[in-house]
């Protein structure tokens, strides 16, 4: 009896120990994140001190932010520091799941409450989930076709931020460097054509919080953990239609770490076009973004028509230089299948989720999440 209750006592303070060591590391983990204010938002650079660099870009990181200086704030996608601290908590938090699973057993309520306390749903670990990545046109105040009205928009974040679903950019998914929470699943949010419904500015200045980014903005003040990220798949020349205001939206872009992608010059029926007249297409839409200071990686071809000439996409010379596109995104279609669970030209033609509540699009397959007819990726 006596050696029973010591094994009791010697298990409880060996978990207290495990645990305590779990929250001391952890924490020593996030001190070295460096918080600064940007506009009365609160957002997170990586670096023990302000002599840090941002090699990719190789400028430096300033603490003290300037007005009118967005690129000061790097995006935290670019942070390889951040990037280690984060595969460090996860290997950290994996090794204590096991050593706790070792302990007390799966079915233990105290394992359980401690795993669950760390997971943003209940869900398991799943690398082979689903990929979902919603495609949405016009923020419009009524519904329509290719226009998703203000209120189900705001309901879809809603519904997306309550079923476990954190936002992710293209590259971040294409890198594997998906920096949200465990038990959460990843969603890469898409806007096709670049109208003035997906991010206006008013005259004041402020950003209109009707239109798809405004909302997005309010929704990620009211939750932190669902920042505004997303893909914007540019026309040109003049993308979101405010001339006065393009220079500012791009450069929120930057800031926030939204990404844009190409979906052409001309908007055409890529099949008609010759070899020449897809690369001038392609060519000529990336170069511009490259102007604007973006690295676009992917594209959305326009109704989701590929060309003729489809290993196009997968890179070509056009006046010297090398072009390719690491995915294509489709106009319509279900949630994808994850990186490297297909043959690899399944990303030049990767499937999108429509944000609408018509049959087989989004709120049709947000249903079958909750009822868990189809199983989204789940962060470990
Ligand atoms: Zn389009």
């Amino acid at each position: 009896m006596l050696t029973s209750n010591r094994r009791v006592v010697l298990t409880c303070l060996f978990s207290t120990c495990i645990l305590a060591l779990f929250f001391i590391v952890e924490s020593t983990v996030n001190s070295k994140n460096v918080y600064v204010k940007s506009c009365g938002k609160e957002r997170k650079l990586t670096g023990k001190s302000n002599k840090n660099t941002d090699k990719n870009k190789g400028k430096k990181i300033s603490l003290s932010y300037k007005k009118n200086n967005v690129n000061a704030l790097i995006p935290k996608t670019n942070s390889h520091a951040e990037d280690k601290n984060s595969q460090l908590k996860i290997q950290l938090r994996e090794s204590v799941y096991q050593v706790l699973n070792t302990i007390w057993g799966e079915n233990n309520i105290i394992y359980n409450l401690f795993i669950n306390s760390h997971r943003v749903t209940k869900r398991k670990a799943n690398p082979l989930g689903q990929i979902f990545v919603l495609e949405y046109h016009r923020i419009t105040p009524k519904e329509g076709l290719y226009a998703r009205s203000i209120s189900n928009f705001k309901r879809d974040l809603e519904r997306l931020y309550a079923l476990g679903f954190r936002p992710v950019t293209i590259s971040e998914y294409l890198d594997g460097k998906m920096n949200i929470p465990p038990g959460s699943s990843p969603v890469i949010i898409t806007f096709d054509d670049s109208s003035e419904s997906q991010f206006r500015i008013m005259d004041d200045g402020t950003i209109d919080p009707n239109s798809g980014i405004g909302i997005m903005d309010a929704f990620a003040k009211k939750h932190p953990d669902f920042p505004v990220k997303a893909v914007f798949y540019i026309l040109p020349y003049i993308p979101f239609g405010q001339k006065k205001w393009v220079q500012k939206k791009l450069n929120l872009f930057k800031k926030w770490g939204v990404e844009v992608g190409s979906h052409t010059m001309s908007h055409k029926n890529l099949s008609k076009m010759t070899d020449e007249q897809v690369k001038w297409e392609f060519a000529t839409s990336v170069d511009w973004m490259k102007r604007l200071g973006f690295n676009p990686r992917t594209i959305a071809v326009p109704f989701g028509v590929m060309p003729k000439n489809r290993s196009l996409l997968n890179g070509f010379f056009n006046n010297g230089k090398f072009y390719r596109f690491e995915a294509n995104f489709r106009s319509m279609g279900r949630p994808g299948n994850p990186l490297g669970s297909s043959k690899p030209d399944y990303l030049l033609n990767f499937p999108r989720v429509i944000g609408s509540d018509d049959h087989l699009c989004l709120k049709y397959y947000l249903d079958l999440v909750e009822k868990g007819k189809v199983k989204p990726y789940v962060m470990p």
